[in-house]
């Protein structure tokens, strides 16, 4: 077995890992590179290996940086299935759909601009493209195998990350026996709301390939996220704060309706109007609405009578446009929630552009933040910011809430790595150069056994 790395790679996006097995080329995830516009859209754009020679994709899950280049791949000549669970499938088709609809926008919106030297990119793909992408989709449930040829099969796990979201166990019938490799994808979180948490695997595993975006981290205890939660909200009534939240569409959108619901509830947070200003994130909700029987024990005691967590009275979804600009003469108290996460695009770029420079406004950061984002600009403090074109000096607090992360800290990918059987190769992922390192050497100290490495962008490696 032939592992090679081509995204994901000593970064965070752009997940994609070319294994050659039993005769075929199975790639695990074909995801979307993020971060510096340029060099992302470079790298976006030419896949690195041939589109037709790959014959089997499996999706761990459907944010945009595992599934966001399918269409691109498709459109570039692959023809075999793409596996993933139907949940994944639900909502990868609505990422992708998104993803071809801001490039076209982002594209319309510059070509009105005469920018030399810094022209417009065109986009990837088209919706076509994304419809096409989805004729390919093959469903597979948690828990059982599916053969690729007479030498090769897979299994799906619960993650724990997001809906739908797996790891994958992929087996390899060899002379001596048989090989597996797994592969994580992202790996949830303990104990944050709606999933359940990681499933163990049953089988003994000779290698991994492991996400280690927060390996340098221990999250502190949901108890504690909630308190600085109340703290804030009420102090936004006390002030007339607005709060804005960047939140991922999928996942953290639908974690902090839920918390948001529960405090309320609860009578811990004053009834305060609540924006959910993101169509893709209401349609992801839709989607979760489906899938209630995949949420956790937590969820049924959290909220009996199957109340749905999604909804709550002082919540609202904006869908137009015209109620979206509108809610830039909100006053506070309010929040007002919308994607993207990282502030690249999307409605939430309107509402910092409004609120970065007011001294009174609060912005939230919700999730991960990857280099070269605006959002990982907002977060270590860097102003004057560009937004649209313009430069706006940050007067707006500036906080955190990353104790909702869909991903494990040390300690969670420590216990998953640590409790598989037979393991005798790491290979890590999914993190930034700093992150990866410290957490190999965080495992390196317990089980000094295993061969631990980060791979380059496009190394090889045999299992
Ligand atoms: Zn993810």
């Amino acid at each position: 077995m032939k592992i090679n790395f081509f995204g994901a790679a000593q970064n965070v996006t752009g997940s994609k890992h070319l294994v050659e097995a039993g005769g075929l080329r199975i790639l695990l995830d074909c995801g979307l590179h993020q971060g510096r516009r340029r060099e992302a859209y470079e790298l976006n754009k030419t896949m690195p290996f041939a589109a037709a020679s790959i014959d089997a994709v499996i999706l761990s899950h459907a944010h945009a940086d595992h599934c966001g280049l399918l269409p691109m791949l498709v459109k570039q000549g692959y023809k075999q299935k793409i596996y993933a669970t139907q949940a994944t499938i639900d909502i990868a088709r609505l990422i992708m759909l998104d993803s071809a609809k801001i490039q076209l926008e982002d594209f319309e919106r510059l070509s009105r601009y005469d920018n030399p030297g810094n022209e417009p990119l065109p986009p990837l793909y088209s919706i076509e493209d994304v419809e096409e992408t989805c004729q390919h989709f093959a469903a597979l449930d948690y828990g059982v195998w599916q053969d690729l040829n007479d030498e090769c099969r897979f299994k799906f796990y619960d993650a724990g990350h997001i809906l739908g979201s797996a790891a994958t166990v992929l087996e390899e019938k060899i002379t001596q026996g048989t090989k597996r490799l797994l592969f994580t994808g992202d790996l949830g979180n303990t104990h944050v709301p709606i999933l359940p948490e990681p499933a163990p695997i049953e089988e003994p595993i000779d290698a991994i390939i492991s996400e280690c975006t927060y390996g340098d981290r221990f999250h502190k205890s949901v108890d504690e996220a909630n308190d600085f939660l109340i703290k804030l909200i009420n102090d936004a009534v006390k002030y007339k704060t607005k709060i804005i939240m960047p939140a991922f569409a999928l996942g953290r959108t639908q974690e902090v309706i839920y918390i948001l619901h529960k405090l309320f509830d609860q009578k811990k947070i004053p009834a305060i109007p609540v924006a959910i200003d993101s169509p893709l994130g209401n349609s992801v909700t839709d989607v979760f609405k489906k899938y209630t029987d995949s949420f956790d024990e937590e969820t049924a005691k959290d909220f009996p009578n199957h109340e749905s967590p999604f909804m709550f009275k002082n919540m609202k979804q904006v869908t137009s446009v015209d109620d979206s600009r509108a809610l830039e003469r909100a006053r506070g108290p309010i929040i007002i929630i919308a994607s993207s996460g990282m502030c690249e695009g999307g409605r939430i770029l309107h509402h910092l552009e409004d609120s970065v420079g007011d001294p009174s406004a609060v912005i939230v950061l919700t999730g991960y933040q990857a280099e070269y984002t605006l959002g990982r600009k907002l977060l270590e403090g860097v102003s004057p910011v560009r937004i649209y074109n313009k430069l706006h000096q940050v007067k707006a607090r500036v906080v955190t809430l990353n104790e909702f992360s869909a991903h494990a800290d040390q300690k969670g990918l420590k216990r998953y790595i640590e409790a598989l059987k037979g393991l005798k190769q790491v290979f890590l992922v999914h993190g930034e150069e700093r992150q990866a390192a410290i957490f190999k050497t965080a495992l390196a100290a317990d089980r000094p056994d295993l061969l631990i490495t980060v791979p380059a962008p496009k190394q090889s490696w045999e299992v």
